[in-house]
């Protein structure tokens, strides 16, 4: 018996903790957005970006710990 197969849903790298849903013209994935590659090629949007990363694992960590 077969299992069904589910796709793998893509993150974006930019809204954190959001899916992919294509919002960029011409992408099919974070692989070829191009708001993806203009932050993770300019210093100041990737250090932003990667402090939003951490409030966000932040707050999962705080709600994680409030449900006990
Ligand atoms: S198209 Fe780009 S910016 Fe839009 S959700 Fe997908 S990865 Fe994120």
């Amino acid at each position: 018996m077969n299992t069904p197969v589910h796709p793998i849903e893509a993150k974006c790298p930019i809204r954190v903790g959001e899916p992919c849903n294509l919002c960029e013209s011409g992408a099919t994935g974070p692989e070829d957005c191009g708001l993806v590659w203009l932050v993770m090629n300019d210093p100041e949007l990737h250090a932003r970006l990667d402090e939003l990363r951490i409030e966000h694992l932040k707050s999962i960590r705080e709600e994680r710990a409030s449900r006990g």
